[in-house]
């Protein structure tokens, strides 16, 4: 039977503006946003200049130097983060056709981040008001105690590939803490970022205290970096990005915090069941469209079940169903813009120059629905060299490379073969084996037996050029506090270091 696509019931068709001190603002000229899955225009957004990130980062200023947040009890700011969190949830069926409709990715995973960004909220609010902080016994009379406090003006870049989610996972932490924030969502996703920032304005939080600037990385971005009036800058996004940022943030050496790229290995021993192991390797690459930071993209299998390792994966990833984001039906999307479209395409060409076996996939999706829409059939090369680029290098698409190695020791080496350390899993069901490659794997997120399991209680971030610092958990709260020690006195008299 012919399913007939029911059509999406957000409205994209209204004003999507800037938000700067507490009001919704056009910038100086419009984009027109582009549906991943018809390559159609989807709507048209405001677009800001460095004027407009300017005033925001002013707004965000006196928002923390004069405004109430600052001074608010934990307490109260919480309050104000649970009412957010709910109000996601009330919204959670229109935010997430608006992700689907921007991003291109599967109504089922934008629903799954809508819950997941709440649940940050959730467990930020939570945070804000246990425990913080310590005292320290020093020599009588004085008391020291050591606390946090917010850093102050706080720049947030975010990347395209999980708008909404990460627009949580940086406003959340700042917004506990009581910092004050300016942030910029990618050009090409600002639509879910709009619409939380409307749901926060809805929750009554002060003017100034989150400014969304929405543009172009080198012209509104930038300056943020730059701006000396800004105290923190978090980024999420490319290797080679996250390098510009760190060097525009040293203009007053403003904290910083990047959460970048990913190679990152899924390796399977032999001892494991196979077409398990398979499911996971569809799962850890697939998702997304391969778009995710942590995404499995190099599948290290041991030689004794590789062949039949590969030929399983490659059949079940033929069956994967490929198609516009807002078909319940649709397991994988396109993929976000026509230029990530083509880079991907062009890293499939490279490997099969570079040698490598194409074993399915490589080509642009085909079909009616499909022709027009960014979408690249799930891809697989085998017979792979570890200094290939496409084993090398972050391709960011639905391309798996499968490497393969004879013991253990070697499937280490290949594991940790790479400028990255995001992310990395071993199965086996040898628990002593799987502690030491763990141990082994130079990253910052680990799983045994398991992919892509993220907690809102656990720290997000990598090791080499993954990054610097991290996310999520009481770490990611700890990177949007400053640590001070107070020393009180309890009995002045004088010191008497210098003679009357
Ligand atoms: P990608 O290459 O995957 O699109 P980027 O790292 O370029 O990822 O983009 C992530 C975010 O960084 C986006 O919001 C983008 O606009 C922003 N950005 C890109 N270039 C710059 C730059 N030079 N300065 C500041 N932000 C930038």
């Amino acid at each position: 039977m012919a399913m007939t696509l029911a059509a999406p019931k957000v409205k994209v068709d209204r004003a999507w503006q800037l938000y700067i001190d507490g009001k919704f603002v056009d910038g100086g000229s419009t984009r027109e946003l582009i549906n991943p899955a018809d390559g159609k225009v989807l709507c048209k957004v405001q677009e800001g200049t460095a004027k407009h990130a300017e005033a925001a980062i002013k707004a965000a200023r006196k928002a923390f130097d004069e405004g109430p947040w600052r001074k608010s009890t934990a307490a109260e700011r919480a309050a104000l983060l649970f009412k957010l969190a709910d109000k996601i949830d009330e919204h959670a069926e229109e935010l997430a056709e608006l992700e689907t409709l921007n991003c291109g990715k599967p109504l089922r995973e934008a629903r799954f981040d809508m819950a997941d960004a709440a649940q940050c909220f959730r467990y930020y609010a939570g945070l804000a008001t246990k425990p913080n902080g310590f005292t320290v016994e020093v020599p009588a009379p004085s008391v020291t105690s050591i606390v946090r406090e917010p850093i102050g003006v706080c720049g947030q870049i975010i990347p395209w590939n999980f708008p909404m989610l990460m627009a949580a996972w940086k406003l959340a932490p700042a917004l506990a803490a009581g910092n004050t924030c300016v942030l910029k969502p990618s050009e090409f996703t600002p639509l879910t970022v709009i619409r939380l920032v409307e749901l926060l304005d809805e929750c009554g939080l002060p003017p100034g205290v989150v400014n969304v600037v929405l543009g172009l990385g080198p012209e509104v971005g930038l300056p943020i970096a730059e701006s000396t009036l800004v105290d923190k800058i978090a980024f999420t996004g490319s290797v080679k990005t996250g390098k510009v940022i760190a060097q525009a943030a040293l203009t007053n050496l403003k904290k910083v915090t990047l959460e970048l790229g990913g190679k990152s290995p899924m390796v399977v021993f032999s001892d494991f069941d196979i077409d398990t192991a398979v499911d996971y390797a569809l799962f850890a690459i697939y998702c997304n469209a391969g778009q995710v930071c942590s995404a499995g993209s190099r599948i290290v299998v041991e030689d004794k079940i590789h062949d039949e390792f590969v030929k399983k994966m490659s059949e079940r990833a033929k069956k994967i169903k490929v198609g516009p984001g807002i078909d319940p039906e649709t397991e994988m999307g396109p993929l976000v813009s026509e230029s990530q479209y083509k880079r991907v395409l062009e890293y499939i060409e490279v490997g099969k120059k570079e040698g490598a076996k194409l074993q399915c996939g490589g080509t642009k999706s085909e079909g009616k629905e499909l022709n027009e829409g960014f979408y690249i059939n799930p891809t697989i090369f085998s017979d792979t060299k570890r200094d290939m680029r496409i084993v090398q290098e972050e391709i960011f698409g639905p391309v798996a490379v499968i490497q393969k190695f004879s013991d253990e020791k070697e499937a280490v080496d290949i594991a940790n073969d790479s400028a990255y350390g995001l992310a990395g899993a071993v199965f086996t069901n040898d628990i002593t084996r799987a502690n030491r490659v763990i141990k082994a794997i130079r990253a910052g997120i680990t799983w045994v037996n398991g992919y892509h399991n993220t907690y809102n209680e656990c720290p997000w971030g990598g090791y080499k050029q993954s990054g610097w610092g991290r996310e999520l958990g009481t770490f990611g709260l700890d990177a949007y506090t400053e640590v001070k020690q107070v020393n009180i006195n309890l009995e002045p008299v004088a010191v008497e270091w210098f003679q009357k």
